[in-house]
C-alpha cells in the first residue's frame, strides 16, 4: 500500500500580503471569477482593486448569498465556464471557500483560496462540505486536487474576533492524536492511503505550537495585534492542521463528532468546539492520563470546552448521547481508525468520564 500526502500546491502566509495578490497569481490568467463574502468584501475589496489597477486583469466579483449548496456550485462553475474565466478564488469564511472550490472542480479551473478567519480546515482540503438549499448536511465533495494556491493575510484574520481563532485551535489540538492512533493502528488516511512521514509530524507539530503559542496567540487578537505566536497558530489551524488530518488521517475525535451533530444542542456549537472535547474522550479511550491533563489544561487555558456544560448541554440526557455514540460508531466512521476495537458502549463511558474530568478540572 502506498503512502500519500495532499497537500495545496502553494500556501502564503502574511501580513497585508493581499496587496500584492497579483504576484500569487502567476499563471492563472488575467480573468479571474472571484467569490467573496459579504462580511469581508467592504473592505478587501479596495485592496484588491487598488492591487489590480492598471495590471491588465479583468476581474468578476461575486457575492456569496444563501447556503454552500449544489445549486449554487453549479450556478458558478458554468459561469465560470460560459464567463470565459481562467481561475476560481474563494475568499472568506469557510462556506464561501467551499463553494468556490465546488465551483472550480465542476468548471476544471484552478482554484486559489483566500481564508479571512482561522476556524477550520476548509482552506487548505481537498474536500467541500456541501449542504441542502436549507442548510441541512447534503454530502462531502472529494475534489480532484487541493487548492493550486492558498493566501492567508494575517492582518485580515488577526482582527477577526479570537472565538475563532480558538475554535481552530480545538479542531488543531485533536490532529496530533488523531494521527498518532492512525499511525498506530496502520489504518488508512483520509486520502485513502497510508501516512507519510511528513505527515505524521506535521500532526505531531500542531500539538507542540499549540501548547508553545496557544494563549499568547488569543491573548494577542484580543488586544488587537498580530504577533508572532499569532502567525504560528494561524498557520497551525490553517495548513498544518489540515495536511496532519488529511494525510495523517483521522480517528476517534472526528467520528465522536460526527456523532454530536445528532445532539440539537451541540450541532450548533462551532466544529472546533466538539472536537475539542470529542479529543478528551478519546484520550479517555486510550486511557492516555498524561496527555488528557495537558490536553485539559491546554483548553481551559484558551477558553476550549472541557466538559458538557462548556459545550452549552447541562442538562445532559443520557438517551441523546446514547443515540449520538451509535451514530459516531457506524462501520464507516473514523472511530474505527483507532488501534483497539471501539463499541459504542465504550464512547457513552468515555464521553461521561471526559465530562466528569472536566467538571473537576473546572471545580479545582
Ligand atoms: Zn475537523
Amino acid at each position: 500500500m502506498s503512502k500519500v500526502l495532499k497537500s495545496p500546491g502553494t500556501y502564503v502566509q502574511g501580513q497585508n500580503i493581499l496587496r500584492e495578490f497579483d504576484r500569487y497569481l502567476q499563471g492563472m490568467g488575467k480573468r479571474p471569477l472571484i467569490l467573496i463574502d459579504p462580511f469581508v468584501d467592504t473592505f478587501v475589496h479596495p485592496i484588491l482593486d487598488r492591487c489590480f489597477a492598471g495590471k491588465d486583469y479583468s476581474v468578476v466579483y461575486e457575492t456569496f448569498s444563501g447556503e454552500c449548496c449544489q445549486t449554487l456550485i453549479d450556478k458558478l462553475a458554468v459561469a465560470a465556464k460560459s464567463g470565459g474565466h481562467t481561475c476560481v478564488i474563494g475568499i472568506g469564511g469557510g462556506k464561501t471557500l467551499d463553494t468556490a472550490k465546488g465551483a472550480a472542480h465542476y468548471s476544471g479551473l484552478p482554484m486559489v483560496i483566500v481564508p479571512t478567519i482561522a476556524s477550520s480546515d476548509a482552506p487548505c482540503s481537498a474536500c467541500s462540505v456541501i449542504y441542502h438549499e436549507d442548510g441541512t448536511f447534503d454530502r462531502y465533495l472529494f475534489l480532484d486536487a487541493s487548492p493550486n494556491v492558498v493566501l492567508v493575510d494575517t492582518a485580515v484574520i488577526s482582527g477577526a474576533p479570537s472565538k475563532l481563532l480558538v475554535a481552530g485551535m480545538g479542531d488543531a489540538m485533536a490532529t496530533w492524536f488523531e494521527a498518532r492512533a492512525c499511525r498506530a493502528s496502520g489504518k488508512n488516511n483520509q486520502v485513502y492511503a497510508k501516512p507519510t512521514q511528513a505527515a505524521t509530524n506535521l500532526a505531531r507539530l500542531c500539538w507542540e505550537n499549540l501548547k508553545r503559542d496557544g494563549l499568547a496567540a488569543k491573548l494577542a487578537v484580543d488586544a488587537g495585534v498580530c504577533t508572532e505566536a499569532v502567525e504560528v497558530i494561524v498557520e497551525t489551524n490553517t495548513y498544518l492542521s489540515t495536511v496532519g488530518f488529511e494525510s495523517g488521517g483521522l480517528a476517534a475525535a472526528h467520528g465522536i463528532q460526527k456523532g454530536f451533530t445528532h445532539i440539537p444542542t451541540l450541532h450548533h456549537q462551532p466544529h472546533g468546539f466538539n472536537v475539542a472535547f470529542c479529543t478528551l474522550a478519546q484520550l479517555v479511550l486510550e486511557d492516555a492520563g498524561e496527555d488528557l491533563k495537558e490536553a485539559i489544561t491546554f483548553s481551559r487555558s484558551v477558553g476550549l470546552p472541557v466538559c458538557f456544560a462548556d459545550l452549552g448541554y447541562s442538562e445532559v440526557d443520557p438517551a441523546q448521547v446514547r443515540t449520538a455514540v451509535e451514530k459516531a460508531c457506524v462501520p464507516a466512521s473514523t472511530i474505527h481508525n483507532m488501534p483497539f476495537e471501539v463499541t459504542s458502549e465504550m464512547v457513552y463511558h468515555a464521553l461521561i468520564a471526559a465530562d466528569a474530568y472536566g467538571r473537576e478540572y473546572c471545580r479545582a
